[in-house]
């Protein structure tokens, strides 16, 4: 299985490129603040804020200093007794948990759905107790989860919803009522990431809380400051985290190419289908009908789970990286062992980790990359 190297290299994620294709908007942006000098809560914090949440329908955006400190803040603001329950998928990245965990909240876990890889509401109602203070639905890889029957499910019991939307910045889901939602802005309070790779990242960290709601909004923002709303006066223990101006003024550049970047990564994702849709033994991401998908990740599952190791190592022979998130469950890991899960509790989410691996989607990949992949996959699978 010798296949010709390359047409070009294969990256995961040409940041250089895209940055370059962006100056000189980018260098001026960071002029600008070095001139001003107001490093901290600059003018550019405040208007990349107003953009974004212009481009999410009209929610207010309180701008934070990454995504995992943005759900710890989500789950601040509910202001839950300690040791209230907080139900959190068992296939996510851990920062979903150990906000919950740090503010001494006990993460309940609940199986996602092995087609969508998203949180399954039956599960997380089921999960339910009265010591539940909140349902944390992750919008895993760029789609939406089940946001109308999580909002059902959050009304029916009154336990708030918040939304980590690290993953899915600009993906929409249509409601039964003929309603289209902004993934992020559902629920009680939406969380965001701006870390490099996200499909809105910046040059560092950042993150974001979302919410339609201007008391949680103003509430948030105290949340991030200190506990102050006016300098040196604390309402309430808060912490200090903050999005850098100088990020600010970076993501206001970057946002305006959201759009156009997220139909090539729906391009590539595409391709990917109609390609990989009939390679026996590969599944592709599955799509709901309700919601688009931004695709920050292009997450096959191999369904004989001992080739996807031999997979990948064959991909990467050729050149082509790929990555396995997650390959370890939340609940196999020693951190949070003292949660007391078991091996099998949690079987969607144990095979998924052995199953998935995420091919490269950038909006860069041009077709001959692409179709390299693809030859590459199909001379594996075949
Ligand atoms: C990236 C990510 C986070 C954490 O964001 P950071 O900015 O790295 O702290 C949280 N949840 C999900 C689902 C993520 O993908």
């Amino acid at each position: 299985m010798i296949l010709p190297a390359p047409p070009t290299p294969v990256l995961l994620l040409d940041l250089a490129a895209e940055h370059a294709a962006l100056q000189p908007a980018l260098n001026d942006a960071m002029q600008e603040v070095m001139d001003a000098a107001t490093f901290i809560q600059g003018p550019a914090v405040g208007q990349f804020a107003a953009e974004l949440g212009e481009y999410l329908g009209g929610a207010h955006v309180v701008p934070c200093a990454n995504g995992t400190d943005a759900l710890t803040l989500a789950l601040m603001s509910l202001e839950l007794p300690a040791g209230a329950e907080v139900i959190v998928p068992a296939f996510t990245y851990v920062a979903t948990l150990e906000a919950a965990a740090l503010l001494g909240l006990r993460p309940v876990l609940v199986d996602v759905l092995s087609d969508t890889f998203n949180i399954d509401p039956a599960a997380a109602e089921a999960a339910i107790t009265p010591r539940t203070g909140a349902i944390v639905a992750v919008h895993l890889f760029g789609q939406c989860a089940d946001l109308e029957a999580l909002r059902a499910i959050s009304a029916r019991h009154g336990v708030a919803l918040i939304e980590d939307n690290a993953q899915a910045i600009g993906a929409t889901f249509q409601m039964q009522n003929g309603e289209t939602a902004m993934a992020g802005t559902v629920g009680a309070v939406g969380t965001t990431s701006f870390f490099p790779s996200k499909n809105l990242g910046c040059l560092g960290d950042g993150g974001a809380l979302l919410t339609r709601d201007s008391a949680r909004a103003a509430l948030l923002h105290q949340l991030a400051n200190h506990g102050q709303s006016r300098k040196y006066y604390h309402q309430r223990i808060g912490l200090n985290s903050r999005l850098d101006t100088l990020q600010a003024a970076l993501l206001r550049v970057k946002l305006q190419q959201l759009p156009h970047n997220t139909a090539a990564r729906q391009a590539v994702a595409a391709r990917y289908d109609a390609a990989l849709a009939d390679v026996a033994g590969v599944i592709i991401p599955a799509r709901d009908s309700r919601s688009t998908h931004v695709f920050h990740q292009y997450t096959i599952q191999v369904t004989d789970t001992r080739r996807r190791n031999d997979l990948q190592h064959f991909l990467k022979s050729c050149g082509v990286p790929t990555m396995i998130y997650y390959p370890l469950p939340v609940h196999a890991q020693p951190a949070y062992a003292y949660l007391g899960y078991r091996a099998g509790q949690f079987p969607v989410a144990e095979r998924l980790c052995g199953a998935v691996l995420s091919l490269p989607i950038h909006p860069l990949l041009t077709v001959e990359q692409q179709e390299y992949i693809i030859d590459c996959v199909k001379s594996f699978m075949g």
